[in-house]
This record gives structure tokens, sequence and C-alpha cells, in this order.
């Protein structure tokens, strides 16, 4: 590509961008149209910038039904089929949407699932095993955080910690070989409080899996490592960071002294890692909750100390994001919003000086404040919600061995939250079998106000694509369906 075809690319693919200059990217489109496409003059001058509209509608509202966006086009249905043939002939516009500021929706949601069939297997209630499952073998969690659905108080019976996770090692041992992204471990409760999840650990990397357990590293002490040994089988440990101090993490999780405690379990972790050689990766996630959005220097200091603990070892990844539950008490204020963003830039300053090596995530609410805007936000409400779910690409499997349809339903004793129940494994009763039941009983689930909070941003994403897939096929662009694909 020479100087002059790259700059042309570059106003195409920044076009979803704020601010971008939409001007030079349909100037510059239009001479592609001619070069590459083959049309004529006067043609690419037609068309091009409704194609440009088109990848800044998709670059920054990914579930953007095609009948609304012909609509904000203005164009019949030949003219808009033909602008969607012309979009798939010209990369720079595919790239556009992908790097624009709901590019991680495209990137690390759907296209990912489209490409492993596994939506399309959604859309047509096949009776598929699942493209993703999660472990959730909890027993019990040492925090209560105020925004947590689970139930104060609830457990699971210090009796099923044998038998339960038996079942989720039959679970390990139904996941398909060609994907090792199959599983992670999680909650529901803080998987660390089953005494036995090193042996998951374990068996699923035997079967090649990169296993992630999510955690609250409040027991990733000592003493649990030299008891579990195989959870240096994991991928990778990712932490959920609470606030950066005792009081924050009191205030947020309701223990005392639970901040230095993690501190000092992330600083032995690292430590032993870096003796071992081992290859697990170390992370964490850290969610800007109301009153916190000035932390996020403080985050860095934290990391760079912790990374004093092992110099050759720092922590590997970070991932920021907001709270976009849509619950009241998870909103930042307009005021905090804008000082959320305009320290983001200094984070990341300070990030790179002091943590060079470290990874960094943003979501999709914060990457789209990153470049200047107020994301627009997926708001699955119940009424949107799809009775069937989409086992075909995710279900969670507690220690009773019940099967969840969402992420956040798996806690035992929720109200409401056994109707996400697809069925039960068991000694004689694989998962493959609930699932392929589910599918086949065609058992739709009525939501109810309120539902919308057993998913996490994962089922939102997932069920705002279904829902788009299903319109799109319904408005008769079945094979257009999606737009990106
Ligand atoms: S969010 Fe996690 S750590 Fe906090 S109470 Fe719920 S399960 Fe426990």
């Amino acid at each position: 590509m020479g100087p002059r075809t790259s700059a042309l690319s570059s106003s195409i693919t920044t076009c979803t961008r704020p601010h971008a200059d939409l001007t030079a990217a349909t100037d510059d489109l239009r001479h592609r149209l001619t070069a590459v496409v083959g049309l004529t003059e006067p043609d690419a001058a037609t068309v091009a910038a409704p194609l440009v509209r088109l990848a800044v509608i998709f670059g920054n509202r990914p579930f953007t039904l095609l009948e609304q966006a012909r609509d904000e086009l203005r164009v019949d249905r030949p003219a808009f089929r033909r602008l969607l043939d012309i979009f798939s002939q010209v990369p720079e516009l595919r790239t556009a949407v992908e790097s624009g500021p709901a590019g991680k929706y495209w990137r690390n949601t759907v296209l990912p699932l489209e490409r492993r069939c596994a939506v399309e297997a959604a859309l047509r209630h096949e009776p598929v095993f699942p493209r993703i499952v999660g472990l959730y073998p909890g027993l019990t969690c040492m925090f209560r955080c105020h925004f947590c659905v689970r139930v104060t108080g609830a457990r699971y019976e210090a009796s099923l910690l044998d038998s339960g996770t038996a079942l989720l090692a039959s679970v390990i041992d139904e996941l398909p070989r060609d994907n090792p992204d199959a599983t992670y471990l999680s909650g529901g409760l803080e998987p660390l409080t089953n005494p036995k999840v090193g042996t998951l650990a374990s068996r699923a990397a035997a079967r090649g899996q990169r296993v992630t357990i999510y955690t609250n590293a409040f027991a990733l002490t000592d003493q649990t490592l030299r008891h579990q040994p195989g959870l240096w089988d994991l991928h990778a440990v990712r932490v959920s960071l609470y606030g950066l101090d005792d009081e924050e993490y009191e205030a947020t999780t309701g223990k005392r002294k639970a901040f230095e405690r993690v501190r000092a379990n992330l600083r032995h972790f690292q430590k032993l890692r870096a003796e071992r050689g081992s290859p697990v990766r170390l992370g964490m996630t850290y969610l800007v909750l109301p009153g916190r959005a000035a932390r996020l220097l403080d985050l860095v200091d934290f990391i760079a100390d912790l990374n004093e603990a092992a110099p050759d070892r720092p922590i590997d990844f970070l991932n920021v994001r907001e709270d976009y539950s849509s619950r009241p008490d998870g909103a930042l204020s307009p005021d905090e919003r804008a000082e959320l963003r305009d320290s983001l830039g200094r984070f990341e300053a300070r990030a790179l000086d002091r943590a060079p090596t470290l990874s960094i995530d943003f979501g999709y609410a914060l990457e789209s404040m990153r470049m200047g805007m107020d994301a627009e936000m997926i708001r699955i409400r119940p009424e949107t919600m799809r009775p069937s779910a989409h086992p075909q690409i995710a279900v969670q499997v507690d220690l009773r061995g019940d099967v969840y349809l969402y992420r956040e339903a798996g806690f035992p004793d929720l109200a409401g939250a056994d109707r996400y129940i697809a069925g039960r494994i068991g000694p004689d009763t694989s998962l493959a079998e609930v699932v392929r039941n589910f599918v086949a009983s065609g058992r739709r689930i009525a939501a109810q106000p309120g539902d919308e909070y057993f998913m996490d941003g994962f089922d939102q994403a997932v069920t705002a694509r279904l829902n788009q897939l299903t319109t799109d096929r319904a408005d008769g662009w079945g094979d257009a369906r999606g737009f990106l694909r």
C-alpha cells in the first residue's frame, strides 16, 4: 500500500470516531470505489456518503436493525441492498465499524460467536453443546458486596462439596477438545471457597482448556496454594478489586481489613509465580463505582507497587469497567462521569509510565468515553428477553448440577432464578442431554420485572444480537442479517 493509498484508507477506517472528518472520508471512499470496486465516477459519488453513514451507524450502534439503518439513509430496498453489497467489498469500511466506539461489541462478543456458528444454532433452536460453559464451584462467599444479587446467608450445603465437584468434573470431561476456551471458573459465589477447585483447574488443563478463575482473592493465600497445587494449572487468575484501601473495601464488601489481606495475597502470588516460572497470568478487574472515579491514578500506583514484589513478572492485565447493570445505585453522576472522562487520559499516561507492560481493557462504555463520547448502552428489558434464552452459546453449572441460562442467576436461593434453570445434570444426565432436552422441550420462559438482572453484560449483548438477527430476518434481510458477520 503506497503512502497515498494508506492516507485514503486511514480517513475511511477512522470515519466512525467522534469528530471524524466525514467529508474527507467520503472523498477518499469515492476514490477507492472507482479504483478498487470499479464504479464509475458518478456512481461512486452517489454511494460514498451513504456508505460512510452506514459505517458510522454500525460502528456506534452495533445492534441497529437493517430497516432502521435503511430508514436513516432514506433509500429504497434495492438501493439499500446495493449499498450492503458494495460495503462488503471495501475492507476499510469493515475496519471502521470494528474499530469504532462500539467496536468492542463486534470484536469481543459478536464476531467470535458468529465465526463459531453458535449464534446461528441459537437462532435455529438447535440442540448443540454450549460454546461457553461457566463452572460455579463456590460453596459460599466471604464478602457481601452491596451490588451483588446473592442472598445474604445463602450457601451450598457442605455435603455437596464432593458430589458437586464431581459433577463439575464430569462437565469438564464433556468439553469439546477443539475449543480451548470453552470454560472458566467463577460464580455465583466465590470459587476459592471450594477446597477442591484446584482439581477442576488441573482436569480442565489436562483436557487442553485455558481456564481463567474469577476470584476476589481473599482466599488466595499461601495455604490455599499449598493445598491446591492444581491452581498452578490455570491459564489466568482474574481478581475483582473492590477498592484501594480497607475503608473502601469495607464500604463495598462489608468485610473489615479485607484490602490489606488481598494485597498481601497478590504480592505473595506474584513472588511465587516468579519463583516457579509459572505461566499463569495475573490480572484484575476494577469496577469504577460511584464516588471512586477519582481513584484511577491510585489504581496505577497500586499495580506498580504490586509489581515491585516481582519486577520480572508484573501484573499482566487490567480491565476497567463502569457498572452499567442499570441499577440505580450503580450509575455515576453526570459530574462524576465528566471527571472520569477527564481522568482517563492521565490514567493511561501514568500506567504507561509506571506499569508499561500492563495490558488495559476498558470495556465498551469506557472505551467509548475514551474516544470522547458517551456510549449508547444496551438495555435489555423483560419484554426484550428471549423466552428461549441462548444455551447454545453459554450456560453455567453450579454445585447442585443446575444448569443456569444466565450468568447472574446462579446463586443459591435467589428468588425467581429457578425459572432460568434449564435442567440438572447428574451421574446419569450429561450437560449435553440437559441442553438437548431443554431445547427439544420447546420450553419458553416468560420474563418478569427484574429478570433482566439475571443477565450480565455478555448475556445482554448476546440477547441484543439475537433479537437484531431475528428482526432482520423477519424483515426480509435474511442473508444480510446483522450487518457484519
Ligand atoms: S460480587 Fe462476588 S465477591 Fe462480592 S458478594 Fe457477590 S459473589 Fe461475593
